[in-house]
């Protein structure tokens, strides 16, 4: 039997800064350490994981584990993270499989968890057990050790001090640059706006008039959030020329051809009779003109700049066929686009709206229209604000924005 030891099981109880450690024992060799460390918030979770290879040279890595808990893996990144009920497999990405006699990597993920977010009680290194007073095996035990030492202080990083908060307060180093938003899957954005500090909204985001400016204003929030503390706050003002938007360019860029779109957003006036736009995507396939997605006869739409076809038509079969936003409180809007047949799909509070899918197929009152021209999107901006082409203001907060390759769910 491989003995090792578990060492600094140093913060059992929830909350952030939470180290185990796996190292071996002085009488026995051990192939591995994996040093584990989360950061944790209501609901969610980040992880660290080091890795520490004892045994002879690799060029390649596989480390597994299982959880007692019901924690799922959301994100990873500088491995790749599969999950098949309670086990995980973490495997090397192309540039980090080599690992000397002596050689350490590192990897982090996102997870979810409902009820509890417990430590894994060991690991393995290409099958090879790194965790506590187990043998070698390919299946990692899923209880906690029951004897932890007591004397010996952790040989590795010690716990952080962080104090639990409700938000993630440090990001993972090679992960996201900024506090995951909630739920985000491999992302191009993933953005609470939990690190903005100013008014001015800043970094990959930035206050834009596209063609003129007048009474819409767009600034950073910290009175209203859907998650966190922090929301971005636009106030619409009626009128082209009071138009508004806060522009991100991260937005999968030439590296995909299809676009999950997810935000929440919070509105105070019901979508107007008349056309307006709250979200608005460059298409350089279409002249760099705009795909807004936005309102018209009080329920949601999306609008073609280069042609002014809307999904639904907005006859009142078609507009039936739509959904109003719900005013006073928090909606999760999702659409997809997808550039390689120009479909899109688009979910209300996680419902599939009808009048707001083009599946390709030509349906009167919903996207026949939209299918009078091959169009083939290929997006590179996301403006979330407010735009009226004849009457409508609101105010709305956005908070949660998300924009990747595969659905986020809200
Ligand atoms: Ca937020």
């Amino acid at each position: 039997m491989r003995r090792v030891l578990a060492l600094g099981v140093a913060a059992a109880a929830a909350g952030a800064g939470m180290v185990v450690a796996f190292a071996p024992a002085a009488t026995a060799a051990a192939a591995c350490q994996v040093d584990y460390k989360v950061n944790q918030w209501s609901g969610g979770f980040t992880a660290d994981v080091k890795v520490t290879n004892f045994g002879t040279a690799i060029t390649s890595w596989t480390v597994s584990w299982g959880y007692a808990g019901d924690q799922k893996v959301t994100n990873a990144w500088n491995a790749t993270v599969t999950q098949s009920g309670s086990a995980v497999t973490a495997t090397n990405v192309a540039w980090n499989g080599t690992l000397a006699s002596g050689g350490s990597t590192s990897f982090g993920f996102q997870g979810t968890y409902a009820a509890a977010n417990p430590a894994p009680a060991a690991f393995t290194l290409n099958g090879v057990a790194c965790g506590p007073d187990v043998t070698p095996t390919t299946s990692a035990p899923t209880t906690t050790p029951t004897t932890p030492p007591t004397t010996t202080p952790p040989t590795t990083t010690p716990p952080t001090t962080t104090p639990p908060t409700t938000v993630p307060t440090t990001p993972p180093t090679t992960g996201p640059t900024t506090p995951p938003a909630q739920n985000c899957v491999a992302t191009a954005i993933c953005d609470g706006f939990e690190n903005q500090t100013g008014a001015a909204p800043s970094g990959n985001w930035a206050v834009t008039y596209p063609d003129c400016s007048g009474a819409g204003t767009a600034a950073i929030d910290k009175t209203l959030a859907h998650s966190g503390a922090t929301s971005l706050r636009v106030n619409g003002a009626e009128g082209y020329c009071n138009h508004v938007y806060v522009r991100n360019t991260a937005i999968l860029g030439t590296t995909s051809n299809v676009w999950y779109v997810r935000y929440w957003v919070r509105h105070t006036t019901a979508l107007p009779a008349a056309h307006v736009a709250a979200v608005a995507m460059r298409d350089a396939n279409d002249g760099g003109k705009d795909l807004r997605f936005g309102g018209q006869n009080g329920a949601l739409q999306f609008n073609r700049a280069s042609d002014d076809a809307t999904l639904p038509e907005q006859s009142p079969a078609g507009v039936a066929l739509s959904a109003p936003l719900p005013v006073n409180t928090w909606n999760c809007v999702e659409f997809k686009v997808d550039g390689r047949d120009g479909t899109i799909e688009t979910w209300l509070n996680g419902t599939s709206v009808p009048g707001l899918l083009e599946d390709g197929v030509a349906t009167h009152d919903i996207d026949g229209q939209w299918l009078n021209r091959t169009w083939r999107p290929s997006l590179t901006d996301l403006k979330l604000g407010w735009e009226s082409y004849g009457s409508g203001a609101d105010t709305l907060w956005y908070d949660d924005v998300a924009v990747s390759a595969m659905r986020n769910g809200c």
